[in-house]
């Protein structure tokens, strides 16, 4: 069995990005790459996540162990100035979601860094091209955001791009469907847990830990020997609790935190970014 863990990162130093909660510092970025060195931890290629032998040779195997998958949301210049040079020094490759109309804006990558990472190693995925709210969106709607971005960034780097990271973490079934339609094969939200994969789904649906500043390094440390921090769980369930309780929307406007809240719109919230 394989136990799966997806840290999802955002910006990484905050001194640009001070009203964005979901960004980290640089040195605490660089402790969660040496905790995963150290410990010993097997950063996985996205496209070996595809591959059923892949799995279908694990499952065989009883013993459980824990690996690594990358990824890193929006497209944010720091992906190009830190993490990259990081995780190239480790010999580790990252995911990293990309919403196309944002490439080249300000604190973002240009398209010629992202083609520069491509090359390097990197796994570059789809994170919309506008960065919309899906779940208000018609399925057509929805399509053309997944579908464009996805168009344009194989124009771009000539090469198939198969994953999607959803956007604030909203999505319904919709969603899903239109992601499989147009053809991703590898899905993240932003739910909270780890991933436990037995056999290939089409596509693959994983759950994400979202790293920023309010982690410790305590709780880094412990997703990596595959627990839950306790302290994140019971983020996630008060604020399920408080939106099912007003509503989703109601529980965002009355709480400013509309971007942060990430939500299933079929019955499911969590709170990390
Ligand atoms: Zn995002």
């Amino acid at each position: 069995m394989v136990r799966l863990f997806v840290p999802m990162l955002h910006a990484i130093d905050g001194r640009d990005v001070r009203d964005r909660p979901s960004s980290i510092s640089t040195a605490k970025f660089r402790r969660l790459i040496q905790y995963i060195s150290s410990m010993g931890r097997e950063v996985v290629d996205p496209h070996a996540l595809l591959a059923s032998e892949a799995w279908s040779s694990s499952s065989a195997n009883t013993s459980q162990r824990l690996v690594c998958m990358l990824t890193f949301d929006d497209g944010n210049a720091s992906d190009y100035t830190i993490a990259y040079p990081e995780l190239c020094g480790r010999n580790y490759n990252g995911l990293f979601f990309i919403t196309t109309g944002s490439v080249g804006t300000d604190h973002h990558m240009t398209w010629g860094q992202i083609k520069e990472m491509a090359e390097g190693g990197m796994v570059i995925g789809s994170h919309t091209h506008t960065h919309r709210w899906l779940p208000r969106l018609s399925l057509a709607e929805i399509r053309e955001e997944l579908g464009r971005s996805k168009m344009i960034l194989e124009d771009k780097l000539g090469r198939e791009v198969a994953f999607f990271g959803v956007p604030g973490g909203y999505y319904n079934r919709q969603v899903l469907q239109a992601a499989n339609d147009v053809g991703y094969r590898l899905i993240c939200t932003s739910d909270r847990g780890f991933n436990d994969i037995g056999k290939p789904e089409r596509p693959l649906v994983l759950r994400r830990f979202g790293i920023d500043q309010r982690v410790g390094d305590g709780d880094m440390q412990r997703m990596l020997c595959g627990a839950y921090p306790f302290k994140m769980r019971l983020i996630g369930s008060v604020k399920s609790a408080a939106a099912r309780v007003v509503g989703i929307e109601n529980f965002e406007r009355a709480a400013g935190v509309g971007r942060f809240l990430r939500v299933r719109a079929f019955g499911r919230s969590e709170g990390m970014n």
